[in-house]
């Protein structure tokens, strides 16, 4: 639903335009909620907008014939949701779900490709995001091949604990199945074994971190190799 302040944004790729280009930015957009649950886009459907989290977090997941869909990417205030609008394409691959309730700012198909042919800050900024998302993506493709899953858990739980901005969060055991592409069972195995070593409290679907650097001693070497890709694009 919309809302009617226009706050200043937090998300990282609107934050390095300029005050008369965010101005500009904030008539062509509006700020919405995003709800946990929410399915923003359908894979195969048209892209309507384009996403900027200003808070919240919105999980990409691609459906498998016959299987449960499995997640492929996290996006949160570091990026934008709908990224096939800037390379040309205005069909979503994936499924574009509320995993963290927040807030984004939403433009429309037509109005942000208008701004990205004007805007060469914009263009820039989405080219280093979007390199960082692959890097993501094909972080997450090897990791899902050959890490255990206690450690890719682990990973996820830091990456989802850096967009949550809390240190409690809302994830049910079907969703952090399909973030894994594991069964239900698996999920609760891995997550005894972190709540054992005191690095996570899980009840329920609540998630509550207690160790932060335990949980990235306990986490595959995946998630501090995206961060190190990401950090070395901004020097
Ligand atoms: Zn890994």
């Amino acid at each position: 639903m919309p809302i009617d302040t226009h706050t200043r944004s937090t998300n990282s790729v609107l934050q390095v335009l300029s005050p008369k280009e965010n101005l500009r930015l904030s008539m062509l957009s509006e700020q919405v909620d995003l709800t946990y649950g929410d399915v923003l886009c359908e894979p195969g459907k048209t892209l309507r907008h384009v996403y900027f989290p200003n808070s919240g977090i919105i999980s990409l997941l691609t459906p498998l014939d016959g299987h449960d869909s499995v997640e492929v990417g996290l996006v949160g205030r570091e990026g934008m949701a709908g990224i096939g609008l800037f390379l040309g394409s205005s069909v979503s691959p994936v499924q574009m779900l509320v995993q963290g309730s927040g807030i984004a700012t939403r433009m429309k198909a037509a109005s942000f490709r208008n701004e990205i042919k004007r805007n060469p800050v914009l263009q820039r900024e989405l080219n280093r995001y979007l390199y960082a998302f692959m890097a993501q993506v094909a972080q997450t493709a090897a990791c899902n091949r050959h890490h255990l899953l206690e450690k890719r858990l682990a990973r996820w739980l830091l990456m989802t604990h850096d967009r949550a901005r809390s240190n409690e969060f809302h994830l049910t055991q079907e969703f952090l199945a399909h973030m894994l592409g594991v069964r239900r069972v698996g999920v609760t195995r891995a997550a005894g074994l972190l709540q054992e070593k005191n690095l996570i409290s899980y009840r329920r679907g609540n998630i509550t971190i207690l160790d932060r650097k335990g949980l990235e001693r306990a986490s595959c070497r995946c998630y501090e190799a995206v961060n190190d890709l990401r950090d070395s694009m901004l020097n």
